[in-house]
């Protein structure tokens, strides 16, 4: 028999090192792991055999079996699905190959309290037979295949995989069980964590006959419900149990915000079974995430990558469809463009975004968080789905002016100011930055609300949807600030723009012949109460963040629109120009002080500046002047 050894990838043996040395309160979850990859190796192949029925020709009963040895201390899980390869082994069992998942293990950092935490909130799958077991053999045998192969490891930093022999397909976990976790050789401990953690399962887990007792009357027993869980009525299942459901087959540890389950009928009939998670999956940003809903057809696993299923926006969700319509024998080409598909989305989406609006109204804070979760990938429904995307407008709520929590825009429209025709916002990539944008200035002066949008999607939205019941969306960046037509709350007294502009025109007009290249216009500006100037785009012009974003995905090219300086007449340095400028040989001061302005501008709004040497020779000279 030849025996290799193998290094654990490096993660893993960091991770088998906190699994096996801290002390761990659920050591139980193992069992959950182990079964539930026992369930998932039945499922897979099931679904090859649709197409291969060969495969299961001599054993179409698939089952978890169980069974304990208390002389050899030994608990042993056994499945009869699709099994492991040589080389499957290896890359299964002994690297992370999850996406995303080496992320997480950099967050460990050898503090057993904290890195449980975080183990909490990963899950470790197979990994995990080591907090209950000093060594682990696992026998498996792919279906289809003569050969068998012995995966052996005492779970400190290697493992040797050996010729081995399995009578028919299927993998056997052999789990020598530690002193320390006695319990799990104990029959009425195992029927209780599979009645909590596995009941749902929908093949049989059996628990065999022990082996010493020899009357002969013991018989082996099914521990769990063994039905699939969406069939059965929602009054016979525990909110436990739907937890525990979710757990499974969404490869999560917390708990669902919301569970949708039912039964459609009709013209179509499906069943669906669909979580929103209580927490951010690590992975929802990443590009190559999938979809995490799973297909089923008249209760046999399909895909778990069935992009038809959802849209992307939806992409959060976790759970089963269930389709009675489907043939079995489905394939991925039918799959595209599958007009059973086209339908159940359609009646999935509606179902999903009638959840949401639902707890919108019934528990604003419990919203809120799924807000801070999933709003960001939620509002790309808003310009990417035709049907749905003004009731997904609708049901957003946004950071604003008005307050730290959040408001939706019917909310917004109710506090809107006399003479206030717009709806006004300010996009940036971070809600701090933004917050002390100066264009906000003017706005809060006169107490006009304005939404502060800092998610990447709401410059995509925005571009589509120009208006909501009525009211356009407006950059407080953009175009002129018409904050002299709306009612200010207390009395800013209101200044007489035309005689600013006389006051200050000799400063205007040696701005402009100092940036006369640089900006498309200068101009007194209504919206600033505390800086000297800001940068805003003409009317016509796109959005200075928006066309930010655009560059960012080479959608904009590499020409960038120029802005207008607006000038703050009532600011102290302004005012000192416009003395100093009335005199004598001040012209070069007047320029200088432009381009220092119109740099600070741009520092302002996080871009770059042409020329920092200059900048910063200005700025010498100005502070040597100044003393
Ligand atoms: P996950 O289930 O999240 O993929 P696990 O650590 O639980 O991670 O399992 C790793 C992989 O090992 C599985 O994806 C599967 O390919 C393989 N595997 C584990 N247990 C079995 C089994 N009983 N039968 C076949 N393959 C298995
Ligand atoms: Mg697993």
């Amino acid at each position: 028999m030849t025996e290799k050894k193998h290094e654990f990838q490096a993660e893993v043996a960091k991770l088998l090192h906190i699994v096996t040395h801290s002390l761990y309160s659920e050591t139980e979850i193992f069992l959950r792991e182990l079964v539930s990859n026992a369930s998932d190796a039945c499922d897979r192949l099931r679904y090859a055999a649709l197409t291969a029925p060969a495969l299961i020709q001599d054993d179409p009963e698939f089952k978890v079996t169980l069974s304990i040895d208390n002389d050899a201390k030994t608990l042993t899980i056994e499945d009869n699905g699709i099994g492991m390869s040589e080389q499957e082994m290896i890359d299964n069992l002994g690297t992370i190959a999850r996406s995303g998942t080496s992320n997480f293990v950099d967050q460990l950092t050898g503090d057993s309290a904290k890195d449980i935490n975080v183990i909490g909130q990963f899950g470790v799958g197979f990994y995990s037979s080591f907090m209950v077991a000093d060594k682990v053999e696992v026998t498996s045998r792919k279906a289809g295949e003569e050969n068998a192969y012995v995966w052996s490891s005492d779970g400190s930093g290697s493992y040797t995989i050996a010729d081995g022999s399995r009578a028919s397909r299927g993998t056997t976990i052999i789990l020598h069980i530690k002193d320390s976790t006695a319990e799990y050789l104990d029959a009425n401990r195992i029927r209780n964590v599979i009645k909590t953690y596995a009941d749902h399962i929908a093949l049989p887990v059996i628990l065999k006959a022990a082996n010493e007792t020899e009357d002969g009357t013991k018989e082996d027993e099914t521990l769990n419900t063994a039905s699939a869980l969406w069939t059965r009525s929602k009054s016979e299942i525990t909110p436990e149990q739907y937890t525990e459901f979710y757990h499974h087959v969404g490869q999560a540890f917390d708990a669902p915000w919301a569970t949708l389950h039912s039964k459609v009928e009709g013209v179509l009939e499906y069943s669906l079974l669909v979580f929103i998670p209580g927490q951010q999956p690590f992975d929802l940003f990443s590009p190559d995430r999938k979809s995490a809903l799973k297909l089923y057809v008249k209760r046999v696993f399909i895909t778990d990558d069935c992009e038809e299923l959802i849209p992307a926006y939806l992409r959060f969700l976790k759970g089963i469809v269930d389709s009675e319509d489907l043939p079995l024998n489905v394939s991925r080409e039918m799959l595209q463009n599958n007009p059973v598909l086209r339908k159940i989305r359609t009646g999935l989406v509606k179902r999903v975004i009638g959840e949401i609006e639902k707890r919108s109204k019934a528990d604003a804070e419990g919203f809120h968080k799924f807000w801070d979760n999933f709003g960001a990938v939620l509002k790309e429904g808003i310009y990417e789905d035709m049907e749905q995307g003004d009731r997904i407008l609708k049901l957003s709520v946004f950071k604003s002016t008005a307050s730290d929590s959040y408001t939706d825009l019917a909310a917004y429209a109710e506090r809107m100011k006399d003479g206030q025709e717009n709806i006004y916002y300010i996009t940036g990539d971070n809600e701090d930055a933004i917050k002390k944008s100066p264009q906000l200035e003017g706005f809060r002066a006169k107490g006009i609300e304005v939404l502060l949008l800092s998610d990447p999607v709401d410059s995509f939205w925005l571009s589509r949807q120009t208006a909501f019941d009525g009211k356009n969306f407006k950059s407080v960046t953009q175009g002129s600030a018409e904050l002299d037509k709306m009612t200010a709350d207390e009395d800013t007294k209101s200044d007489d723009d035309k005689s600013d502009e006389a006051n200050l025109s000799t400063v205007i007009a040696a701005f402009k012949l100092a940036l006369e290249d640089k900006v498309k216009d200068v101009r007194i500006s209504n919206r600033l109460t505390d800086s000297p100037v800001c940068l805003v785009a003409d009317e016509g012009d796109v959005d200075i963040h928006l066309e930010k974003v655009l560059k960012a995905h080479k959608q904009f090219g590499a020409a960038a629109s120029q802005r207008i300086l607006e000038i703050n007449p009532k600011h102290a340095l302004i005012e000192k120009l416009k003395e100093r400028g009335e005199k004598e040989g001040a012209s070069d001061l007047l320029s200088n002080a432009a381009l220092l302005l119109l740099d600070q501008a741009y520092i302002i709004e996080g871009e770059p500046i042409n020329d920092p040497v200059a900048f910063s020779q200005r700025m010498a000279n100005f502070m040597a002047q100044g003393l």
